[in-house]
């Protein structure tokens, strides 16, 4: 075969085998457009785990009506423009990959009013959006609908396992979102059935409601609040106490500058930090969240920006140990609500 540029549909698609794995890489980057967005309510409506129907509607800064287009255009983005703002950069996205992806595995709709205008405009994604852009009635914000998920890539849909377990996976996206930005109202429903309404948490009571709704009340019932700040860094959430230590490591959420992460060293530094009270089989339990300059640290190592990586990793690490070693060594370490009259750890 003579060497040749593929048409866009298929590298859109070839894309998408990395960025779109299953319906809950659709509700992790939708969310996260919403989120970039400046959203502070954010409306999840799913049918038969996200494949039949993923819509997302928020009330952000919306997409001008000639822009709606580009955000289905590959490398299209409104989040960086060089390489000094991707080595800085703050948003969550920034590829412009996700939506050109997911539309070239469904069928995707994107409906838009920004908060200046006084009209919404609804493009079809169909044929590369080619579609066409139209008036409709909407509220300031976006409303991205996705149907039929992978219905023209049969082998990726061969792939897709029950409903049951898609569904927990696109759950466990929107809980590890829901802790990230606490500030951020969601509601979830599923098959019509509501399975999720959190109010926006700001008071340190609320905040330690909306993790106890997501991590369970045995989880912030027996937990240690801590916030502690050093070179730069800043870090606070909750620890459980050592003597409340899980079987699994199935209770561990990180989040890096509002990002959720899986990070073997943060992980492994958390747990060096219990060591010495920790039985063997024993795991740790926490929510955290750490904070730094964004140029410390490298988001653009995986498409689906889960994994980081440091710029000086040894500080990081080093800090994350301390911090909670001194924090669980803490006799009678402070409980989970100890911080109400603390500083808020918005
Ligand atoms: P990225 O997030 O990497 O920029 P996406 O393909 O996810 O790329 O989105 C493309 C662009 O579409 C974004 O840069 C943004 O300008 C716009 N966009 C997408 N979703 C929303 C939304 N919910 N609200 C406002 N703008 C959005
Ligand atoms: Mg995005």
């Amino acid at each position: 075969m003579p060497i040749r540029q593929l048409p866009a549909h298929l590298v859109n698609q070839i894309a998408a085998g990395e960025v779109v794995e299953r319906p809950a890489s659709v509700v992790k980057e939708l969310l996260e457009n919403s989120l970039d967005a400046g959203a502070s309510r954010i409306e999840i409506e799913l049918e038969e785990a996200g494949v039949k129907l993923c819509r997302i509607r928020d009330d952000g800064g919306g997409i001008p009506r000639d822009e709606l287009p580009l955000a289905l255009a590959r490398h299209a983005t409104s989040k960086i423009s060089s390489l000094e703002e991707l080595e800085q950069v703050a948003t969550l996205g920034f590829r412009g990959e996700a939506l050109p992806s997911i539309a070239s595995v469904s069928r995707l709709w994107i409906t838009s009013r920004q908060r200046s205008a006084d009209a919404a405009f609804m493009l079809d994604g169909a044929d590369g959006g080619r579609g066409g852009v139209s008036p409709v009635a909407h509220p300031p914000g976006t409303t991205v609908e996705v149907r039929d998920l992978f219905f023209n890539t049969p082998a990726r849909r061969r792939f897709l396992r029950s409903e049951r377990t898609e569904f927990g996976r696109v759950r466990e996206v929107i809980e590890r979102i829901a802790l990230s930005r606490s500030g951020v109202a969601l509601r979830v429903t599923h098959n019509q059935r509501q399975i999720l309404d959190l109010p926006a948490a700001v008071a340190p009571a609320e905040l330690l409601d909306r993790v106890s709704r997501i991590c369970g009340h045995e989880f912030t019932d027996n937990a240690i609040y801590i916030q502690r700040e050093s070179g730069g860094m800043l870090l606070r959430g909750w620890l459980v106490r050592p003597v409340h230590a899980r079987s699994q490591p199935d209770l561990q959420y990180m989040f890096l500058n509002g990002r959720a992460i899986r990070d073997k060293l943060l992980a492994g530094a958390v747990r060096a930090g219990y060591r010495d009270v920790l039985y063997r089989d024993r795991w740790p339990a926490f929510v955290l969240y750490l904070d730094m300059d964004p140029a410390w640290v490298d988001v653009n190592a995986h498409p689906a920006k889960q994994e980081v990586r440091f710029r000086e990793p040894g500080p990081v690490r080093d800090f994350v140990r301390r911090t909670v070693e001194a924090a669980i060594a803490e006799p009678g370490a402070a409980d989970a609500g100890s911080h109400r009259s603390g500083e808020s750890p918005g």
